[in-house]
């Protein structure tokens, strides 16, 4: 029954993100722009996703470097920034650490997320972003997913007018970097 259950939880998984890729290739990914506290809404995606950090015992930070507010499309934004603290949480070693961080200059704001884990090599670093692209089959299995939450993150933050861009060292770290026009 377990694994009925878990096998029915990741295919829905996969039909949520299909959707999502598909909504935002039409016209439903017509931003809902708002100005937004971003300081509040990576709060709260920590929030949700400390439960599953204190699973594996990986310790979660969130650094607030400046108060940010701007014109974002708040569910959009939380989707892909939860897309990227997910992986850096499941790519991680036990123990390890996952720091999140908000800084800003005049006229952009950067969200860093950056992970003490297996580390992604340097071959690989553009093929991450494609859909349903996986690095180590094998070992993705185990972790579970389906490749698709870095096509989508990156999706969203183009949609913004904004970059996501990857700094990776294998065994070492993972940062990935996204930056927002505030
Ligand atoms: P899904 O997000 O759809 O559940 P996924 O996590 O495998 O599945 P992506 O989020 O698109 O898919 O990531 C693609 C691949 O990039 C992952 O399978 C993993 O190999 C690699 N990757 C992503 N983030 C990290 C990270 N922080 N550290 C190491 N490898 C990563
Ligand atoms: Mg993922």
């Amino acid at each position: 029954m377990t694994d009925i259950t878990e096998e029915i939880e990741r295919e829905n998984k996969i039909i949520n993100d299909l959707l999502s890729l598909v909504k935002l290739d039409k016209t439903e990914a017509k931003p809902v722009i708002q100005h937004i506290s971003i300081n509040h809404t990576i709060e709260l995606i920590m929030k949700r996703l400390r439960p599953i950090a204190q699973k594996r015992n990986i310790e979660l930070v969130y650094e607030s470097i400046r108060q940010v507010t701007a014109d974002i499309d708040e569910v959009k934004f939380t989707l892909a920034i939860s897309n990227l603290v997910e992986n850096a949480i499941k790519y991680n070693i036990e123990n390890g650490w996952v720091h999140v961080s908000l800084n800003a200059d005049h006229k952009y704001f950067y969200v860093k997320v950056t992970d003490s884990g297996i580390g992604i090599p340097a071959e690989y670093q553009d093929q991450i972003f494609e859909r349903f692209y996986r690095v180590d089959k094998a070992r993705s299995r185990e972790t579970g997913g389906t490749g698709l939450g870095l096509a989508i993150a990156r999706n969203i933050v183009e949609l913004h007018g904004g970059k996501v861009t990857v700094k990776s060292e294998e065994n070492k770290f993972t940062e990935f970097t996204v930056k927002l026009q505030k």
